[in-house]
């Protein structure tokens, strides 16, 4: 069986499978954005974003994938005066820095390596030094299959009054995150991981401190021209239409499941993709005590090249995994399992994955993994 994205598996970190429902939702014909229809569909999207957020705010659509959103973001609240402090511990926390450092000339970045949890008693203390206006930091780090424990980080940041900038983008609709519990300032999201619409939209939430404090950053992705177009169901630029009509599709998709549910479903999978892959000696990439729930990054197994795990998922089992990033290229595979990702997406990506191991004289148990991943399913009531 060759690869066919149709009827694929389909595992990767984002984008993710798209419902049949949000697919037909985007199929109409070009619409006037300035008409009623188009605004109308920016009400209803409104309307039923603080349900992706879980929180209420300032929150705006951004024609552009979630990079769109994160340069939204740090150039229009990295403070130009003051130092912003970056914590990275992936691929996509080195990005922050380097977005950032476009916007700023009094950057300090903590790093910690790949795979493992920022460095918070390090925060800390640069935060106990009183001039740090900005901190910025990736809830999920997609490139290595790792989250980071806001909720620990948080009291310290909101202490110090600095702003908190989040890229959620793989944990939004993923893996909880209390915005105002937290103090969150702004979050980025993407539409085409935890939400399960098409890539090519970026959501902003952002709280009352934030909004006073938008100092203008570029001219396409100005946050506060946003905000003036949205709070009259508006955009000051033309929309990617379709996607939004593929948005409010798959934000009624979220309401009827409810966010809670979402991240419980997500939760269980992640669970299930961790056990699966431990009984057939499978090791995870990041600490294991914070591995992500909605992308699991696991170590290709000793003696196995990238192209003998993910090119023989892709191209003799239908299976779409992706690979690592930067140094870990051709080291690790990473399943996504968010969105509407389900359970026999799992039991078909494992089955495979076993016959790889088979073949390669290296499954310690038939059916190890699969029972793993049963004993997890819901029971019929
Ligand atoms: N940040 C994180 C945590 C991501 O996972 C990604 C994409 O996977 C990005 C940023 C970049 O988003 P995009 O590719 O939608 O621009």
């Amino acid at each position: 069986m060759t690869f066919d994205p149709e009827t694929a598996t389909f595992l990767i970190a984002g984008p993710v499978r798209i419902h049949p429902r949000v697919l037909r939702a985007m199929s109409l014909s070009s619409v006037n954005h300035r008409g009623d229809f188009f605004h109308g569909v920016v009400a209803e999207i409104r309307e039923l974003l603080p349900l992706l957020f879980g929180a209420r705010g300032h929150q705006v659509i951004l024609t552009g994938s979630g990079s769109a959103g994160l340069e939204a973001m740090y150039s229009s609240l990295v403070p130009r005066d003051g130092r912003t402090l970056v914590l990275a511990n992936g691929n996509f926390g080195e990005r922050t820095d380097q977005i950032v450092r476009r916007y700023s000339t009094a950057v300090t970045t903590l790093s910690a390596p790949w795979g493992q949890h920022i460095p918070i008693d390090a925060a800390r203390a640069e935060l106990d030094k009183g001039d740090v206006r900005a901190v910025c930091v990736v809830h999920n780090e997609t490139s290595v299959g790792l989250q980071n424990d806001l909720a620990r980080l948080a009291p310290h940041v909101r202490r110090s009054g600095a702003l908190f900038l989040v890229d959620g983008i793989s944990a939004v609709a993923g893996i909880p995150i209390e915005i105002d519990a937290w103090g969150i300032d702004a979050v980025v999201a993407g539409s085409q991981k935890g939400l399960a619409a098409p890539a090519g939209l970026a959501l902003v939430h952002l709280s009352d401190r934030a909004r006073a404090a938008l100092h203008g950053g570029t001219f396409y992705l100005d946050l506060a021209e946003h905000l003036k177009a949205i709070e009259k169901n508006d955009t000051p630029w033309t929309p990617a239409v379709p996607l939004f009509l593929a948005l409010r599709e798959a934000l009624l998709l979220l309401k009827e499941e409810t966010l809670a549910g979402r991240l419980a479903r997500t939760h269980t999978l992640a669970e299930a993709t961790r056990a699966a892959a431990a009984a057939i000696g499978l090791e995870l990439f990041p600490d294991p005590r914070h591995a992500s729930d909605t992308v699991t990054a696991i170590r290709n197994p000793a003696g196995l090249e990238d192209a003998q795990v993910r090119k023989a998922l892709q191209e003799t089992f239908n299976v779409a995994v992706q690979g690592g990033q930067g140094a870990l290229k051709g080291k690790i595979f990473r399943i996504g399992h968010m969105g509407i990702a389900d359970w026999p997406d799992l039991l078909v990506a494992f089955a495979a994955l076993e016959r790889i191991l088979e073949r390669a004289g290296r499954l310690p148990a038939r059916g190890a993994a699969l029972a793993a991943i049963a004993e997890r399913m819901p029971l019929p009531p």
